[in-house]
C-alpha cells in the first residue's frame, strides 16, 4: 500500500500514502487522554496501521476529525467505532454524496467502506482545552472545510486548504478563502500540516493568499508544470461557475 509513518513532534505523527498519485496525509496527536485523527483516507484497509497503533495507547479516547467531505478524507471513517467531528456543512455533504462519490471515485476504495457519518458536528469551533487542541470553521477549498490547531505544539492541520504546488480551488468565494489563510497567520503557526502537503510554512500561507488575489483578479499567470497548469485550470473552471 505504501505507506509510511513519520513523527512530527513528540505527540504528533503523519501517515504518509503514496497511492493516490500525490501523497496524502493521515495525522494523529496523541495527549494526555485522547487522540485525534485527522482524516481517514480510502478505507477501512488504509486505517489498520492506525487501528494498530491506537491499540498500544491504552486507555486514550480516540476522536476522528473529518477535515472536509471529499471522498479521499472520510471513506476510513467506517474503521472507527469513535466520535467523528466535522463540521455541520461537512455531515450535510456527506450525507448528500456519498454514493455519488463512490459512484465517481470506486476504484480507490482500500479495503471497505460504508456511509458512516459524523456523529458531533460545530459551526464555529470546537475546543478541547485541557488537550490544548482547537477546531475551527476555515472555508476556503471547499465551504465545511475545518482545521485544527494544536496549542501545545503551535502546530496547524489544514485539510485541503493548503497544497503544493498549487492549492486547489472547489468553492468560488475567495474572499472567504482569503480571510481564512490571514485567520491562520493569525495563529502564527510553527508548522502547517495539509492533507496533501507536509511541513508548510508562513511562507507558503502568503504565496496562496498572493494566488487566490491574481486568480479573483483574472490575471495571467504562467506556471512551470504540467501539473500546476492543470490545477490552475481547474481553479479557473471553478472561478467562472455560478454560485
Ligand atoms: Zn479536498
Amino acid at each position: 500500500m505504501g505507506l509510511k509513518k513519520e513523527k512530527i513532534s513528540n505527540r504528533s505523527t503523519a501517515y504518509i500514502f503514496h497511492d493516490l498519485g500525490i501523497d496524502t496525509f493521515v495525522y494523529l496527536v496523541e495527549t494526555k487522554k485522547k487522540v485525534f485523527i485527522v482524516d481517514t483516507f480510502c478505507g477501512s484497509l488504509s486505517m489498520e496501521p492506525i487501528l494498530v497503533d491506537l491499540e498500544k495507547m491504552i486507555g486514550k479516547k480516540a476522536i476522528i476529525v473529518n477535515t472536509h467531505f471529499h471522498w479521499d478524507h472520510v471513506w476510513g471513517n467506517c474503521a472507527f467505532s469513535e466520535e467523528i467531528i466535522s463540521h455541520g456543512k461537512c455531515r450535510a455533504y456527506l450525507d448528500r454524496y456519498w454514493e455519488k462519490q463512490i459512484e465517481a471515485h470506486k476504484k480507490q476504495i482500500r479495503g471497505r467502506t460504508e456511509k458512516k457519518l459524523p456523529t458531533i458536528t460545530f459551526s464555529d469551533r470546537f475546543c478541547y482545552p485541557e488537550e490544548g487542541i482547537e477546531l475551527f470553521y476555515s472555508p476556503g477549498h471547499t465551504d465545511d472545510s475545518i482545521s485544527l490547531f494544536d496549542h501545545d505544539d503551535k502546530l496547524l492541520y489544514a485539510g485541503d486548504n493548503l497544497e503544493k504546488p498549487l492549492i486547489y480551488v472547489e468553492d468560488n468565494d475567495l474572499e472567504t478563502y482569503i480571510k481564512t489563510l490571514e485567520k491562520y497567520i493569525a495563529f502564527s503557526p510553527k508548522m502547517i500540516m495539509a492533507g496533501h502537503s507536509m511541513g508548510l510554512t508562513g511562507e507558503d500561507l502568503l504565496g496562496a493568499i498572493d494566488y487566490l488575489r491574481r486568480l479573483g483578479a483574472g490575471e495571467e499567470m504562467v506556471f512551470t508544470t504540467e501539473y500546476e497548469r492543470s490545477v490552475h485550470e481547474n481553479n479557473k473552471r471553478v472561478l467562472s461557475k455560478e454560485s
